[in-house]
């Protein structure tokens, strides 16, 4: 299989970049050329002529055209991979406004042709677990959680008094790294869509009650499978799908306090995760999980036998070049 081969050689972690179209059609690109290596070469809009070429290397990149279709058909081994017993995580990094709910969720109050890696992902799942039914049974459960200022909320309770939870040591064998989080069996891609609703709503609810934006914490959908085949043996597998909070860095000496904490919290927890997923590139033989909490939750799915995603995203727009830079920068040191 042509797909386990690369993942054997990269160590099962895959990076794709994606750019969303620029809001305003008469403003220059920061995308000068992307190649179908998987190679981008960016620069300065406001500086074309003047600045160097800088130049990226990813899995894949899709440009502002590229289709939800085309970005989700590059990830659809993945799903296979879940059903198979394999823990994935595919996650969306980017700074806010580079289009990571899109990628992942679809357009905001969006039309369902535009649906996102979230729908097709499940729609996939219950696909094969369907086309599998004479072989294995397979039970879905979904869980979501936020995580914000380093501690982990629940998103499928209305009782926000519940709301800390604790994490569990890393279990490999695909038990919730969340016990105390809701859990719901789940039977169809509309069952994990409305539960999907009321998550995305208790985290709005709750970021207005904390006076934040919801892009200001990282959002963690997780899919455990249960798969016995007829002579009893059984698999058990986690699916993560994350929405990271924005990647931007915030100017110091514009913000304080509580914003300024929480834009330090981010920062830490994105550079953790860099700091693991690079290690795991690395080889190394200490991998700093424990050094934050999206860390710990992802553990099963970071690492090991399991299968890794990262989507890199980046804003065209001259404005957020500087953004542009560091995002690609922290991508390609992950790949
Ligand atoms: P983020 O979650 O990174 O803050 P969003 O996903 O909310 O960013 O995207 C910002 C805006 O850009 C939204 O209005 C979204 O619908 C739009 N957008 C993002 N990516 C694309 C894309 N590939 N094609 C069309 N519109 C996009
Ligand atoms: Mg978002």
């Amino acid at each position: 299989d042509l797909y386990n081969t690369v993942q054997d050689l990269k160590g099962n972690i895959r990076v794709y970049c994606r750019i969303r179209p620029l809001f305003d059609a008469g403003e220059g690109s920061a995308v000068d050329f992307i190649g179908d290596d998987g190679s981008l070469v960016v620069v300065d809009p406001l500086k074309p002529h003047r600045e160097a070429r800088k130049i990226f290397h990813f899995n894949r990149v899709f440009g502002p055209i590229a289709t939800q279709e085309e970005v989700f058909k590059d990830t659809q081994p993945l799903i296979r991979s879940v059903m198979d017993g394999y823990n994935v995580c595919i996650f969306a990094y980017g700074q806010t406004g580079s289009g990571k709910t899109h990628t992942m969720c679809g357009p905001s109050g969006g039309t369902s042709n535009d649906a996102g890696i979230n729908h097709l992902a499940l729609n996939d799942l219950f696909h094969i677990s369907c086309s599998r039914k004479d072989l294995m049974n397979y039970v879905v459960e979904v869980q979501m959680v936020e995580v914000y200022n380093e501690q982990v909320r629940d998103l499928l309770t209305d009782d926000f008094s519940a709301a800390k939870l604790e994490i569990r040591n890393c279990t490999s064998n695909g038990e919730s790294s969340i016990p105390d989080a809701k859990t719901y069996v789940v039977n169809s891609t509309v069952d994990v869509l409305n539960l999907m609703k009321l998550g995305e709503m208790n985290r709005v609810a709750c970021s207005t009650a904390m006076n934040n934006q919801s892009s200001r914490s990282h959002s963690i959908l997780t899919v455990h499978v249960r798969g016995k085949d007829s002579t009893g043996n059984t698999i058990r597998s986690c699916l993560h799908l994350v929405d990271l909070a924005g990647s931007e860095r915030v100017d110091k000496s514009e913000v304080t306090g509580d914003r300024l904490k929480e834009a330090q919290y981010i920062n830490r927890s994105l550079s953790c995760l860099g700091d693991v997923i690079a290690a795991l590139a690395q080889k190394n033989s200490h991998i700093p999980y424990r050094n934050s909490k999206l860390t710990q939750i992802l553990q099963s799915s970071l690492g090991g036998h399991a299968k890794t995603l990262m989507i890199a995203h980046i804003s065209p727009e001259a404005v957020s070049y500087g953004e542009t830079l560091s995002t690609l920068k922290f991508a390609q040191r992950v790949s």
